[in-house]
């Protein structure tokens, strides 16, 4: 397989996933491209579709995946979520470095498949922290709050299992969790741009 190696970003909502991947897709807007899934929950306030997702309703989202469309896909929090062939390939045509933001469901499918990506986890310093983070974005209901708290719990365990990720980020302080994660990827930035050239 040409092109640099696909980079898994997972962790329970509300770790900093998406507030580390603007800064990195930010400062290397060329060498990273961003998989947009699809999902069947509403846009928040300010997200775009097709740049953040790729919004859909959950009878679209069905005839897709029986279709064969989709690499994986899974149902978190109440809503389907999932990443097409098709967003995959438009990221690695571009020779960019494909990033997946997935759930721990997403983490167990990919590792079924060829694609071979670096497997970063993104967690909090702790859970309290994490609760906190999450009521503050005023993104979820109540019921959508408590959903993704008790999702955290399991993904918090899942990334202490041996052998699932590459790499654990504690995102306690913004810039550390950032600059730890450009170290991390710092071989395959190298090798997306001598691609590149
Ligand atoms: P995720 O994409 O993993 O669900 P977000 O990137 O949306 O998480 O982050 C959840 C919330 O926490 C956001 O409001 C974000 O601004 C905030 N946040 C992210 N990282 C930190 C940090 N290191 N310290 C404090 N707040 C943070
Ligand atoms: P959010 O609704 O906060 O954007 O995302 C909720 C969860 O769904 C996060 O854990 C995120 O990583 C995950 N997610 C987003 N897109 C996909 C996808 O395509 N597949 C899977 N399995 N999970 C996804």
């Amino acid at each position: 397989m040409a092109g640099p190696r696909p980079v898994v970003i997972s962790g329970p909502s509300g770790a900093g996933k998406s507030t580390l991947l603007k800064l990195l897709l930010k400062e290397y807007e060329h060498v990273f491209g961003f998989s947009v899934s699809h999902t069947t929950r509403n846009p928040r306030q300010g997200e775009e579709n097709g740049k953040d997702y790729h919004f859909v309703t959950r009878d679209e989202m069905l005839r897709g995946i029986e279709a064969g469309e989709f690499i994986e896909n899974a149902e978190f929090s109440g809503n389907r979520y999932g990443t097409s062939k098709a967003a995959v390939q438009a990221v690695q045509a571009k020779n960019q470095i494909c990033i997946l933001d997935i759930d721990m469901q997403g983490v167990r499918n990919i590792k079924k498949t060829d694609l071979c990506p670096i497997y970063l986890s993104i967690q909090p310093p702790s859970f309290e922290i994490l609760e906190e983070r999450l009521r503050k974005r005023k993104t979820e209901s109540q019921e959508s709050l408590e959903k993704r708290l008790m999702a955290a719990k399991l993904d918090m365990e899942f990334s202490k299992e041996p052998g699932m990720f590459d790499e654990v980020i504690i995102n306690d302080d913004l810039e550390d969790a950032y600059s730890r994660l450009k170290s991390v990827l710092i071989e395959e930035i190298q090798k997306a741009k001598d691609l590149q050239n």
